[in-house]
């Protein structure tokens, strides 16, 4: 048994101060005053969460593990509160199959010290005009099938994908992105990009991609996800499909909600990624949309690569960013202290939603009979986001030097802490 005293948890659309019994890897008592001899952990008023939840990671092990491995990978998610993951299936060897699934879902329990759950491909090495056998691959324990990093080019092979994942009862994620708008972009397409002399990529290589499956997910009635929606046109597309019955489901990045186009001053590769910060309209409309209910939740697209790769210039540099050490810490800073969201609010997007909308095993409350995933977080003092901190092996984040609240006490997994 482990007692932890003092915390401050959300109930009733407040903050009080509870202790909290865990026994066995479940919570068994929430009260206002427990005692325990023994096992007790000091919580000092500091705020305690169900563990976060994110539906968007890259864990790259097997085929990458110089950018991160699953035990890096997990650490770092540890480090940032989080308890459950969904990791992406673009690794090598590609876990498209029943059999490469099995293989991946042994690996990411061996070396995760979080909860890793796993996307299977939808297409055969993500890429060909084929459908996987999702079906096959969602009785071996997949829980949602993505080809993220690339979008599904062709409307056939997204219509055959949403067929088999309906059949699976699984959501299907779509990286939106059709490759005939996309020449050879780096950058989000407008002035800034001319300003820096870089090609750009336009929102309407998302948003065109993402009208065509809105029709197909609507004819197929598949729970179809939205992964990183980025532009203005995008929410008001989501907006439009939710209220004619489409089963649709969207994630923002925390550096879509927090940075646009104009942030860049440089050609600094750490503001790299796909899709690429938008400008300051479609940043407003990702806040709104996220307000409103039309975005879900919040997934951090943690995407490490090696120091090296992200020195390079825009041009030559890989997409992505690392963000699972800081999200729910520049959120809370810059959305919660800032007045635009409650805290609530949040963690409704930060793990309510996720568990609910992928039917995760995970808790979404601090309540007794619920898992014992939980993250404890400082509200009251600030620290710099700094890369030594750090447990990912990635260290490119555009959010260095950011004095941020919130940050990671200590997290819980199964009744264990996995990080402090
Ligand atoms: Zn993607």
């Amino acid at each position: 048994m482990q007692l932890i005293k003092n915390a401050k948890i959300l109930k009733n659309h407040e903050l009080v101060t509870r202790d909290v019994l865990i026994d066995d890897k479940v919570i068994i008592q929430v009260a206002e005053n427990i005692e325990l001899l023994g096992d007790v952990f000091d919580a000092k008023g500091a705020f305690l969460s169900a563990g976060l939840v994110d539906v968007h990671v890259h864990f790259r092990e097997p085929g990458f593990d110089y950018k991160e491995t699953i035990a890096s990978g997990s650490k770092a998610a540890a480090n940032g509160g989080f308890t459950t993951v969904i990791a992406m299936p673009n690794l090598n060897p590609v876990p498209d199959t029943p059999e490469r699934l099995s293989e991946q879902i042994k690996l990411n329990k061996r070396h995760g010290v979080i909860h890793v759950e796993q996307y299977g491909a939808v297409s055969p090495d993500l890429v060909s005009h084929q459908v996987s056998d999702m079906v096959g691959m969602s009785s071996v324990g997949a829980v949602a099938f993505s080809n993220d990093g690339k979008g599904v080019q062709t409307a056939d092979t997204m219509l055959q994908g949403m067929m088999l994942a309906a059949r699976a009862d699984r959501p299907l994620a779509a990286h939106l992105e059709d490759e005939s708008l996309r020449h050879e972009g780096v950058i989000n397409a407008g002035g800034q990009a001319d300003k820096l002399g870089l090609p750009g990529i336009t929102g309407l290589a998302e948003s065109s991609q993402l009208a065509r499956d809105l029709v197909l997910a609507k004819a197929t009635g598949v729970h179809y996800h939205v992964a990183h929606i980025s532009t203005q046109t995008s929410v008001a597309l989501v907006r439009m499909a939710k209220a004619e019955g489409v089963h649709v489901t969207a994630e923002v990045s925390p550096h879509h909600l927090l940075l646009s186009d104009t942030d860049i001053h440089e050609d600094n590769a750490q503001f790299k990624m796909n899709p690429p910060l938008r400008g300051q309209v479609d940043r407003q409309a990702l806040i709104a949309g996220l307000l409103d209910g039309t975005i879900d939740m919040i997934a951090t697209d943690h995407a490490p690569h090696g120091t090296s790769e992200k020195a390079q210039s825009f041009k030559s540099a890989p997409f992505g960013i690392t963000g699972i050490e800081t999200s729910f810490q520049l959120l809370y800073t810059h959305l919660v202290r800032s007045g635009v969201m409650t805290l609530e609010t949040l963690i409704q997007r930060m793990v309510v939603a996720p568990v609910q909308a992928f039917k995760l095993r995970a808790p979404t409350s601090i309540q007794a009979g619920e898992k014992a995933d939980l993250a404890l977080f400082d509200l009251e003092n600030s620290y710099q986001i700094q890369t030594t901190e750090f447990k990912s092996k990635g260290k490119n984040s555009p959010f260095i030097g950011w004095q941020v609240y919130g940050k990671t006490i200590a997290t819980w997994v199964d009744g264990k802490i996995v990080a402090q």
